[in-house]
């Protein structure tokens, strides 16, 4: 996607560069990424929707020990791609699509490496990789943000969209949508480096606090800036106020 494409509001809008830094002062400054090569990143990209991050991080290893090479795994039996992924969620699809998005890059490309991106604009990257199965803005992001390509992109996933909508900074929208509404607040001065940052900071927070199921607002860092946030304390003070009553 090619944020210059969308234009910046007259105003600059500071929420994400507050909310940024809330999440900074609450946890600390994340590890930096050890950036991959966009097939390998492409791969655990794949493999990771609806799984924990060390989950996938085990499989992809998995997969390189029992394979050798990701040639071998393009090659390889659906079953046993199935089966050495097998503690992912979703292993049946996932060694459908993998193994087919790998027979069409080499396909496509005549070899199989995702390498050659790094010549293109990243609109047309995240097209190109978006035509294979499984894949969309999601995991053409995070390729693009997280690889060694270094691109500027958002990489929205579930605890992302969760807390982008409670915030009230996005209120509608699939993936797509929301990365294109973001990115139009997103400050010129973030690079690919500071949104990878952002992404991580967002996902702990939606992992930690703000949870889909019971997120912890009384002691959420973003409790100021949150509508749905304060709707919920004051809801629950509420509730305790009129159990006190009854009492
Ligand atoms: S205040 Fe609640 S809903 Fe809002 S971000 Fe924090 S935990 Fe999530």
């Amino acid at each position: 996607m090619n944020d210059t494409l969308f234009p910046k509001p007259v105003v600059e809008d500071d929420r994400l560069p507050r909310i940024h830094q809330l999440l900074l002062d609450f946890y600390g400054k994340p590890k930096p990424r050890e950036l991959w090569d966009p097939l390998t990143q492409f791969i655990y990209s794949l493999l990771s929707s609806r799984t924990k991050s060390e989950t996938t991080l085990a499989a992809v290893h998995r997969l390189r020990e029992r394979f050798g090479t990701w040639e071998n795994l393009r090659d390889a039996p659906l079953a046993e791609i199935e089966a050495t992924i097998g503690d992912i969620n979703f292993p049946e699809q996932k060694a459908i699509n993998l193994k087919a998005s790998l027979q069409q890059i080499s396909a496509r490309y005549g070899m199989l490496t995702l390498d050659f991106l790094a010549s293109y604009r990243t609109d047309k990257i995240r097209a190109w990789l978006e035509q294979f199965p499984g894949v969309g803005p999601k995991t053409s992001g995070a390729v693009v943000n997280f690889s060694v390509l270094r691109r500027r992109a958002l990489c929205l996933d579930s605890h992302h969209l969760r807390i982008v909508q409670r915030l009230g900074l996005v209120r509608h929208g699939d993936v797509a949508v929301t990365e294109e509404r973001l990115m139009r607040i997103v400050p010129e001065s973030w690079d690919a480096a500071m949104l990878d940052e952002d992404h991580v900071l967002i996902k702990k927070h939606g992992q930690e606090i703000c949870t889909f199921s019971d997120p912890k607002c009384s002691r959420c860092p973003l409790l100021s800036m949150c509508p749905y946030g304060q709707r919920q304390v004051s809801a629950s003070s509420s509730t305790s106020q009129g159990r006190r009553d009854i009492e």
